[in-house]
């Protein structure tokens, strides 16, 4: 069984929160283990929790739509959320929730190891940017420590606010000259061997 798997397993069986009290199924997160591309938003809604799986909603049909756009498909990214169990009637996440469930998001991340992180939404962008404002930065990366962090809006947003779904559409655009440039960045286990004189 996969190290990621073996993960999903214990998340299933998660009481680190209170969530899974009035979950349906835990939402873990999909995609190849070995992606260079990871996606994170913010938590399973009604569909997700129905089905155990990311973004299969409404919002789910227009990330669907804009990796189309620069002619991506879902299977080639992995998808994760930052909780993973769905909150009651949708609402946000509590920061303890949050909190809580970083310990599987931290895991997921190490064990998938993605050259890109794509912050979707408000909870994830906090991960990476904190105190940051999402309408200053949404579209624009950040290099650190031998990865890209790409902030963007909440699909979901775009579903209420017209003028948000055209700034995702555009900062969707911006990501093949950002995976471009990763193909000049090896993968930790391809990175070459030091040469050793002894
Ligand atoms: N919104 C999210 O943040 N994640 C999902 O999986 C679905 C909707």
């Amino acid at each position: 069984m996969s190290a990621l798997t073996e993960l999903y397993k214990d998340i299933a069986v998660c009481r680190r929160c209170e969530l899974y009290k009035t979950a349906t199924h835990p939402v873990p997160g999909e995609g190849p283990e070995n992606s260079e591309i990871m996606f994170i938003g913010e938590g399973p809604g009604y569909n997700e929790d129905q089905q155990g799986r990311p973004f299969v909603g409404a919002a789910g049909k227009f990330l669907d739509q804009l990796f189309a756009s620069i002619s991506m498909k879902r299977e080639q990214v992995y998808i994760a959320n930052v909780v993973k169990h769905r909150p009651p009637n949708n609402r946000e996440p509590l920061p303890s929730e949050i909190a809580a469930c970083s310990f599987w998001l931290d895991r997921q991340i190490e064990l998938i190891d993605p050259k890109i992180i794509i912050t979707l939404g408000r909870y994830s962008m906090a991960r990476y940017f904190p105190n940051k404002s999402i309408s200053k930065i949404h579209g624009t990366a950040d290099r650190r420590d031998g990865r890209i962090y790409f902030a963007m809006y909440h699909p979901a947003a775009a579903l209420h606010q017209a003028n948000l779904r055209y700034e995702i559409e555009q900062d969707v655009l911006k990501l093949p000259a950002l995976l471009a440039e990763l193909k000049q960045v090896p993968k930790k286990e391809e990175k070459p061997q030091q040469l050793s004189m002894f």
